[in-house]
């Protein structure tokens, strides 16, 4: 008979929880919401020996205090989903700093199982790990796996069924002790847990007990909404302070010094290093890495180099994507009647849509760089090094993380603002995170380098980027001194050793942010160029202020009459070249008609409207309209463009005739003025609600999007008009 359990796998952040959860369910992470936070847990399902596992994958945390969304969410978890099992991933060549963790589980009195996960990081390092002592010594079972070789999974799936079903005989529930004195004041909260009825259980009271001299905010809240509120919190007033006369620390620092206390005992008789004194690779590499004179140009030097290889290497997928969509769209403009039906597919959906899958490869490239980045530890020193630049500025190192993570996408990075303590922190990360360059953005650059810069494409775009992060950091410092004033909290930065990534896992990730925008262009991106498209093909009846028919009837016959006289005259050759410059009359006069066509449309009389305001910074209503559908999501400026500029019809390459199209309109210096107001002014709709999500605030949410368009036109316009005096234009 199939017996059902469900386990949490808990660890710390890069211990391979994802790569033991994908080893126990066979089934790949499922793609959350948004890039990079795992707010979202993630489900699996596995089989073993007539067991049906349901399998949650935690987010990853250092702790389990009530600190950061991530510790609230994996604890929340365990403590209201009440799992049958949690599986802790403890990266065997960090034990002491993973223990932690596990340390804070054993009190929460779940039954466990510990994967000591990295096995082979710690056998390289020469680290002997004596698992079956440390197992009976902390009353867990401890099962060494590999995760990245799927090694010790099937250990694993057993010794879980056995925990499950109390088999396992090293299975016991310790009481870490947390010596004399603070023993002493939890004991205390537990007698007065116990007496009352609401908190009937003695595991439970005395976690409370714990957390509370931890200072844990959820607990504290939960005390404050019991009749047992004021004696608690009075009893924990007095315990602190008892605490604080005759420790000389703070209960919190007590506790966190008791737990590593404890972790260095039971490491003591059960690890050895085998090669003392050796300074890791990883020690080595970071010497150069996070020099202080190094790092920073290295890590310039870094995010160089990936755009060069975006742009580059992006280059041959993108041409088979745009010969794609180009014989697409002949195919079914050559099988459909003439219509609007047809203008809709061909020149709404399949231009709009196909303009920005030109891209994928670009984005694509730029996810596997970042998933590179991360999987080697690489991220982590960025950050660090940032964390640096940061401090002398002024400005909280811990909100670079967020900051990095809006490469990728800015609703995460929002989101992940959480992680801050004070208020204060956070809103000044949120409002300063839109200008970090997502990837939503690329699109545009590559379109608008690629067509004006050519060779220096890869170069421009990296310097959109640069100026992304200088006007963070700028504005960063603005706002600190004018809208929020006080000191900074010192924050340590974690360094994890670095890995050797392995390509599936690189694929993965880059898959998991990646595919968002495949999705993306089925949803936002095609209704939003539908939408465009519709804008811009009525009204259909337009009062033409010259008549194009006729003009195109006296071309043609003017042509007839010469031709003939030249055929008479046998120069059949002449008669020839007279066909082409008809054909280019034709085609300018039907250039003109669709232009004044597109200014007619309802399109181009909101264009009319807000080109005013955009003459001074260069750019024409095409660009302005481009810009008022770029608040949707930015790719769709791309789709705009792709749908304003129909030249060349059923010729050529489809991007190549847009990009002709955009050197027609734009100069080097407008288009890069275009390109640093699409990078500073409000990102998307998404971002618009994340930000409102995140302050809880619509004035600073308005407040973000008026500064954000105030800022992005004044530089365009520093640009446009400081470029044109210098005669740049
Ligand atoms: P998570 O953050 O805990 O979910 O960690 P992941 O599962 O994403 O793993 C982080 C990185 O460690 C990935 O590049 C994995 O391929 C790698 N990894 C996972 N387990 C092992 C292991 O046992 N040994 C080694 N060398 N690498 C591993
Ligand atoms: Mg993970």
């Amino acid at each position: 008979m199939a017996k059902r359990i469900t386990i949490a796998i808990a660890g710390n952040p890069n211990s391979g929880k994802t790569t033991i959860f994908n080893n126990l369910t066979g089934a790949r992470q499922r793609v959350g919401n948004w890039a990079g936070v795992t707010v979202e847990k993630k489900e699996g399902v596995a089989t073993y020996n007539g067991y049906t596992i349901q399998v949650v994958d935690l987010p990853g945390t250092y702790s389990l205090t009530a600190y950061s969304l991530e510790e609230i969410i994996a604890r929340n978890y365990v403590i209201e989903q009440k799992p049958d099992l949690v599986v802790d991933v403890i990266d065997a060549s960090n034990l002491e700093r993973n223990l932690y963790l596990a340390t804070q589980l054993i009190d929460l009195g779940v039954k466990l199982v510990f994967a000591l996960n990295m096995m082979d990081v710690a056998q390289s390092r020469g680290l002997v790990i004596d698992h079956e002592k440390l197992s009976l010594l902390m009353g867990v079972p401890f099962v060494p796996t590999v995760g990245s070789k799927n090694q010790g999974t099937r250990d694993l799936l057993n010794t879980v069924s056995q925990v499950a079903e109390d088999r396992e005989s090293v299975s016991r529930h310790i009481h870490i002790d947390y010596g004399l004195e603070l023993e002493r004041e939890i004991e205390k909260f537990e007698r007065l847990f116990l007496t009352s009825l609401s908190f009937p259980d003695e595991h439970q009271s005395r976690w409370m007990g714990i957390k509370l001299l931890e200072n844990d905010e959820e607990v504290i809240k939960q005390v404050e909404n019991t009749p047992l509120k004021e004696e608690v919190l009075d009893q924990l007033g007095k315990s602190k302070a008892h605490l604080c006369k005759i420790l000389g620390e703070d209960s919190e620092t007590l506790m966190a010094d008791r737990r590593y206390g404890f972790i260095r005992g039971a490491l003591k008789e059960t690890l050895r290093q085998t090669r003392r004194d050796r300074r890791y690779l990883s020690d080595q590499v970071d010497t150069v890495l996070t020099n202080r004179l190094l790092g920073f140009p290295i890590f310039i030097f870094f995010i160089w180099a990936m755009f060069q290889l975006t742009f580059s290497v992006g280059q041959y997928p993108m041409d088979w994507i745009d010969e794609g969509v180009g014989l697409l769209s002949r195919f079914i403009g050559d099988q459909m009647k003439e219509g609007l039906l047809r203008d809709l597919i061909v020149a709404g959906v399949i231009r709009g849509v196909g303009g920005v899958a030109v891209f994928l490869p670009n984005i694509f490239i730029l996810f596997f760089c970042i998933a590179l980045f991360e999987d080697t530890g690489y991220m982590a020193r960025a950050a660090f090094i940032m964390d640096k630049v940061m401090h002398t500025l002024g400005l909280h190192g811990k909100s670079f993380i967020p900051m990095i993570m809006g490469f990728g996408c800015n609703v995460p990075a929002i989101m992940a603002t959480r992680v801050l303590e004070s208020r204060r922190d956070r809103i000044l990360t949120i409002l300063i995170n839109p200008l970090i360059s997502c990837s939503a953005r690329l699109p545009v650059y590559v379109l608008i380098a690629g067509a004006l810069f050519g060779a220096y494409a890869g170069n421009v775009i990296f310097s959109l980027y640069i100026v992304g992060i200088a006007l963070a950091i700028l504005m960063g410092q603005l706002f600190k001194r004018t809208l929020f004033r006080g000191e900074i909290a010192p924050f340590v930065m974690e360094l994890p050793p670095y890995r050797m990534p392995t390509l599936k896992g690189t694929l993965i990730h880059m898959w998991e942010r990646g595919s968002i925008f495949v999705k993306k262009m089925g949803g936002v991106i095609l209704v939003g160029s539908i939408l465009v498209w519709a804008l811009s093909s009525f009204p259909q009846t337009v009062n033409y202020s010259r008549d194009y028919d006729e003009e195109e009837r006296k071309v043609k016959a003017q042509y007839a009459i010469e031709r003939t006289n030249l055929i008479q005259k046998g120069q059949a050759e002449k008669a020839n070249l007279l066909t082409e410059g008809m054909n280019r009359k034709i085609a300018e006069l039907e250039a003109f008609r669709k232009d004044e066509f597109q200014e007619n449309s309802l399109l181009g009389r909101l264009g009319k409207v807000i080109a005013p305001i955009l003459r001074p910074v260069g750019f024409d209503w095409k660009g302005g309209v481009a810009l008022l559908t770029g608040f949707v999501a930015k790719e769709i400026v791309v789709s705009t463009f792709g749908i304003l500029f129909q030249v060349g019809e059923g010729e050529g390459e489809e991007s190549e005739s847009l990009r002709t199209a955009i050197r027609k309109t734009m100069t080097p210096l407008v288009g890069y003025g275009f390109m640093v107001f699409v990078l500073v002014y409000t990102p998307c709709l998404a971002t618009v609600a994340a930000i409102r999500r995140e302050t809880g605030s619509w004035r600073w949410t308005a407040f973000s999007i008026g500064y954000s368009l105030t800022l992005a036109w004044i530089l365009a316009f520093i640009i446009y008009q400081g470029g044109s005096l210098l005669g740049l234009g």
